[in-house]
């Protein structure tokens, strides 16, 4: 999981990208980069670290130019390595290119291995090098960039939502399911691509579209032109989006992430209604969900668990004895809202278990009676392959268990995961819409011994509409 923006903007962008990055900060902790370009240089800075530590404003003022990508990186064992700092770029034929990719790749090896017994090298093990690669060599065939990302898309199995600039050109294309998700905006002089509409919002920009599944955006001096390379006869949107991933105040392909949380909270409380004296959430990732729980049950929502603020994501700690001790400094109890108290308590998933453990301890030290665990969704069965960085089956809590093992196991009063079902009605789609995987085991990509739905995707060969969107004042 990565977040990505480009833009494109004749006052200048590494301020405007800076300050996307910043609103896009959930999606990676690890590394932040920059590239621009001002018609004949790039220029470029990333590092390991935080948006707001990689980055000041003498840094920024040297990143000159109209146009530039950005990447924030989630982090991913074993490739916390410079070269992987994203946005990658390189020279390819006077040709001065960038790119920063959001999705994981499954068919990289193969790939890789096909490209290196052609006499490729890869300075990186990433696979956005992999997707350079791809582009460049359909380029060296047919010379037209379009034509070598339509080829590029067609090779390429897997997630990606990628932000590329060639010269002073701006590109976006997002692989045929719409797995990651990706969005079109206007800023007061200029076009934006990002992640997530939090992006667009953060400069006061207004958000356009998302990004179609199978299609590429373009955006250059005259505006912004679009064509659709391939069509599948489903998508398939990372339901892990709208439970944890994106902030609660995104719309990702038309529903608002926190409007699906509130109504999941509702539909917690129909499916496992229980007598108690506070909803309460685990900040922040559960709040929507109790104050849903809330308004369906009536129960009032009382904030009982407090977040220290200056702390990351507790999964970002890379051993299980680490993650422990971070809830502990991570969330502190308020003694007299639990003392003696029965409590639902709601957070969006339950992955290790370990966190929901952990607070559960916390609330009972605190003098809680009862806790009464309400969870935003089903058990995660099954690792992910798509971009989330999602455990192996030994290490999921649920993959092997039943709710109440489980329930026995965080020591909760009583466990509910929300069902399936529920969860699509809250979203507003169904399963030929979303990927479950991490869900259900079945996916919408080959995986070796996994099961999958695999959809049919149609490459519109030559024959894809051009079409020019101006978006002036
Ligand atoms: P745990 O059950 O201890 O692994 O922690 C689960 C909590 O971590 C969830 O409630 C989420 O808030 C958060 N989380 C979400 N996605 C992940 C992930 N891919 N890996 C670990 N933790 C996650």
């Amino acid at each position: 999981m990565c977040g990505i923006v480009g833009i494109r903007d004749a006052g200048g962008v590494s301020f405007s990208i800076y300050y996307a990055l910043y609103a896009l900060q959930h999606r990676g902790q690890e590394s932040a980069g920059i590239c621009t370009f001002d018609g004949t240089s790039l220029y470029k800075h990333k590092n390991h670290g935080l948006v707001s530590e990689v980055f000041d404003s003498s840094i920024l003022s040297r990143l000159e130019g109209y146009v530039g990508i950005g990447h924030v990186r989630y982090p991913t064992t074993g490739e916390n390595r410079p070269e992987n700092v994203q946005p990658f770029d390189f020279v390819y034929r006077n040709h001065v290119i960038s790119l920063a990719h959001n999705g994981n790749l499954i068919n990289d090896r193969q790939l890789r291995e096909e490209y290196e017994c052609k006499g490729q090298i890869f300075c990186t093990s990433t696979d956005t090098e992999l997707i350079a690669k791809v582009i460049t060599d359909e380029m060296s065939n047919s010379g037209c960039i379009e034509d070598a990302i339509h080829m590029c898309m067609r090779v390429l199995q897997g997630s990606y939502s990628v932000v590329m600039m060639i010269d002073g050109t701006l590109y976006a294309f997002r692989d045929p399911l719409g797995i990651r998700p990706l969005c079109i905006g206007k800023t007061e002089h200029g076009l934006i691509i990002a992640s997530e509409s939090v992006a667009i919002d953060a400069l006061g920009g207004t958000f356009i579209r998302d990004v179609s599944p199978g299609e590429l955006v373009c955006i250059d001096e005259e505006g912004l032109r679009c064509m659709q390379i391939a069509r599948a006869d489903r998508r398939a949107h990372c339901i892990f989006e709208y439970i944890y991933f994106a902030r609660a105040d995104a719309v990702l392909d038309g529903a608002l992430v926190y409007d699906v949380r509130t109504n999941i909270g509702k539909k917690l409380h129909e499916e496992a209604p229980v007598e108690a004296d506070s909803a309460c959430a685990v900040p922040d990732s559960g709040t929507a969900y109790a104050i849903g729980y809330s308004m369906g049950s009536g129960i009032p929502f009382v904030e009982s668990l407090l977040k220290n603020r200056y702390m990351g994501r507790t999964f970002i700690m890379p051993t299980q004895k680490e993650r422990e001790l971070a809830v502990r400094i991570k969330l502190n109890p308020i003694r007299a809202h639990l003392k003696d108290k029965s409590v639902v308590l709601v957070d969006d998933s339950i992955v290790r278990g370990t966190t929901s453990r952990r607070i559960i301890d916390i609330m009972r030290e605190a003098g809680a009676r009862e806790i009464h665990v309400r969870v935003g969704s089903p058990p995660i069965k099954a690792p992910c392959y798509l971009g989330v960085d999602m455990p192996t089956r030994e290490e999921l809590i649920a993959s092997d268990r039943e709710e109440e093992e489980v329930r026995k196991s965080i020591t909760a009063t009583s466990l509910h995961h929300i069902s399936l079902d529920a969860l699509m009605e809250a979203i507003g789609m169904d399963r030929s819409s979303l990927c479950t995987g991490c869900l259900t085991g079945c996916y919408p990509s080959p995986i070796d011994g996994e099961n999958s739905d695999l959809p049919h995707i149609d490459f519109l060969d030559g024959t894809y509409q051009t079409k020019l969107e101006k978006f002036d004042e």
